[in-house]
């Protein structure tokens, strides 16, 4: 296949030609240029499809094409000359969104879509994408007088300080703190690799022995592994109260009064749009029905689970007692004893599974898998500019040769990425005129690279998000729909996005597909059924006190902003959440709430629950599968159909009674936890 097969790789960024010296002036032209042409649109008084969203489709077309790339780049290929101009780019093209949603003029024109008797004749994506708009300029302030729009964009501009504000006090607390050992002896436990790390950190900061960190490539292994109760004791210590008023760094990088001040704006925007608190605000575009609805769902998951949860701790306790001679579990605690319980248990080490999961075993695998499931066919595309030799393009076709979409796939850990694993939305699916824009996905990932003409080896874990991401980008390419705006991944409310992903990461624990995927980088063999067995038997460890913790961040989060008012006691309110679903209780002077970015600094504010909302979607789903078979073709056909093909052009709830002929079921997360047969 070459790179002209298809109008959409001549729309493909070109990233060579990103030059961050003209970024912010040439962003500027074209945001002044696209005001010229909404202010034209909004006096023209048009209510036809053709004047009023088509022109709006172009522009985000044009700005998304310009800014994308850029974003992209900054995520997967960063530099300094790039970082010195990115955050001031963000802030324009968000003030532009902001700005776009108070435009009465172009709200009316959406208004005058609504009402023409032809919108009910519109087919589902357009109607869902006017209504997504309406609401959109609702929740922007649209209809509310001047002085008050400009008080919700004055709370909308110090929101967004204050979250920044909050992620630096923990970022510089992280980086505030080390440790340094000179006794090699103290370090007893620790992995050889964290061991070296650390020997280099003492190293670069100039000085003989180890040092350990709070990042987590450091931290994670220390308190998992670390003989010396003592250490964990002082990292333990170190680490909960990063960014508050307790601990070694007490005062400093405080988010004491960063975090008030966050929920106080958070209230009072909500109330200004019309909603009795911030959690009302965030449900407005989720997918969940009501406050009372998440809450319910949290509590009723806790009830199932505290029970188990309860079990597993007693079970720790006594294995740190007659095995590992400690009478007292304290908090620095758990994590090494865990980890000592479960390699007791198991026998199970995620190092020894890599030479089973050689990478382009497992990315063969995967593609067998999903062209199985779904009717496809994947073809990689030579010739098409990336932003690193090792980035790979393909094509996703179904079996007939027809394409439905491309993916860029980016695997490999190097400097200057982020880190972690996620997808993104190059080019979304798009029918302009006579043409179809095909959808196009970035899939990043930060493997360890091939070294030496040997293949990167994946951890069993690395697998699993493997599948996650490709769920992510199947979602994005397999859409059928044609307006961008609600197409793929895009208007899919945040509680429901994890579906697919969460779903394809199933087929990592079923033997069948698992001999698709593995096979040993020198044998060639596939994954032995002992070792499988024994993968299997530690899938639930502890499954019911990490679902407890969950339920705990989520609770906190979803109560702390449905019941915030000022001079409320943040502390007093965890206690409170802690006493009703927590199955261990930490120190007084644990500050898990002065480090909890996704909700004070990421976007999971009143939204982490929805890990959980979509957990129950993604278990029930695939139990479709174990009823019909893993690779029913006809059980795939129907998931891709009714889920994949709509992305957010129609109700979430909708489009999984569709699939599954009847509402979500929580026993089906249970079941898939362990927690219920
Ligand atoms: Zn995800």
């Amino acid at each position: 296949m070459n790179a002209n097969a298809h109008p959409t790789l001549a729309r493909l960024p070109h990233f060579a030609g990103i030059d961050a010296s003209n970024l912010v002036a040439r962003l500027d032209a074209l945001l002044d240029a696209q005001r010229a042409r909404i202010a034209a649109l909004t006096a023209a008084g048009s209510s036809d499809w053709e004047e009023v969203v088509t022109p709006m489709e172009e522009m985000a077309d044009e700005l998304h094409r310009f800014f994308g790339p850029v974003s992209h780049l900054h995520n997967v290929a960063d530099t300094d000359a790039l970082r010195a101009v990115y955050t001031e780019c963000v802030s324009r093209v968000s003030a532009f969104g902001a700005e776009l949603e108070q435009n009465a003029g172009l709200c009316a024109a959406y208004q005058r879509l609504r009402a023409q008797p032809a919108f009910s004749q519109f087919d589902d994506a357009r109607r869902k994408l006017v209504d997504n708009a309406l609401r959109d300029f609702r929740l922007g302030g649209v209809d509310l007088p001047a002085a008050t729009q400009a008080e919700v964009t004055r709370l909308k501009v110090e929101l967004a300080q204050l979250a920044a504000r909050y992620e630096e006090n923990v970022l510089d607390a992280s980086q505030g703190f080390s440790l340094d050992v000179d006794d090699e002896a103290r370090l007893a436990g620790l992995p050889a690799s964290t061991l070296a790390m650390a020997r280099q950190k003492a190293a670069d900061a100039g000085r003989a022995g180890w040092r350990l960190t709070l990042d987590l490539p450091s931290y994670v292994p220390a308190m998992c592994n670390l003989v010396d109760r003592e250490l964990r004791r002082q990292l333990y210590e170190a680490y909960t109260t990063r960014a508050s008023d307790c601990g070694p760094q007490a005062g400093s990088h405080d988010n004491s009064a960063v975090m008030h001040d966050l929920l106080t704006r958070r209230q009072q925007l909500a109330r200004l749009l019309g909603f009795d608190n911030y959690a009302a605000l965030s449900l407005a575009t989720k997918m969940a029905p009501s406050p009372t609805a998440v809450v319910e769902f949290l509590e009723d998951l806790g009830r199932q689970a505290r029970p188990a949860a309860q079990r597993e701790v007693e079970q720790l306790r006594d294995f740190a007692r007659t095995e590992l001679g400690m009478d007292q579990l304290e908090a620095w605690d758990i994590a090494y004893c865990s980890e000592q319980l479960r390699r007791h248990r198991y026998q199970l080490n995620q190092e020894e599974l890599r030479p089973y999961f050689p990478l382009p075993k497992v990315r063969a695998g995967l593609f067998e898998i999903t062209a199985r499931l779904f009717g496809l066919r994947f073809e990689r595309v030579e010739g098409v500019e990336t932003w690193h030799p090792d980035v790979e393009f393909h094509a996703v076709c179904d079996a007939d040769g027809a394409t439905r979409g491309y993916f860029y796939l980016d695997l490999y850990a190097r400097a200057g990425k982020r880190s972690g694993a996620w997808m993104d939305d190059c080019l979304s699916r798009w029918q302009h005129g006579d043409d179809t824009q095909l959808p196009v996905a970035y899939l990043n990932c930060n493997f360890t690279p091939a070294q030496g003409g040997n293949p990167s080896l994946l951890t069993h874990d690395e697998v699993t998000t493997l599948f996650h991401e490709f769920g992510h980008g199947l979602h994005h390419m397999l859409t059928t729909v044609g307006r961008p705006a609600v197409a793929g991944i895009n208007g899919v409310p945040w509680d429901a996005v994890e579906l697919p992903s969460q779903f394809l990461e199933n087929w990592c624990w079923e033997r069948e597909a698992l001999d698709l995927m593995s096979g040993h980088v020198e044998s060639g063999q596939a994954l032995p059924q002992a070792l499988f067995e024994r993968l299997d038997a530690a899938r639930h460890f502890q499954a019911a006190m990490q679902m407890v913790r969950q339920l705990e961040f989520a609770l906190f989060d979803f109560r702390l902003h449905r019941d915030y008012a000022p001079g409320c006691d943040i502390q007093a309110l965890l206690d409170d959440v802690r006493a009703q679903v927590a199955v261990i209780t930490p120190p007084r002077w644990n500050r898990f709430q002065h480090s909890f970015t996704h909700i004070f600094g990421g976007g999971y504010a009143a939204g982490y629950y929805s890990y959980k909302w979509a957990e129950v979607l993604s278990a029930d789903a695939f139990e479709r599968f174990t009823e019909e078979g893993i690779f029913n073709a006809d059980t795939g056909r129907a998931f891709r159909d009714s889920i994949l093909a709509k992305g957010g052009a129609e109700d979430a709830l909708t489009l999984f009674r569709r699939f599954r002929g009847r509402e979500p079921e929580v026993a089906a997360l249970l079941r898939q936890a362990g927690l219920i047969a």
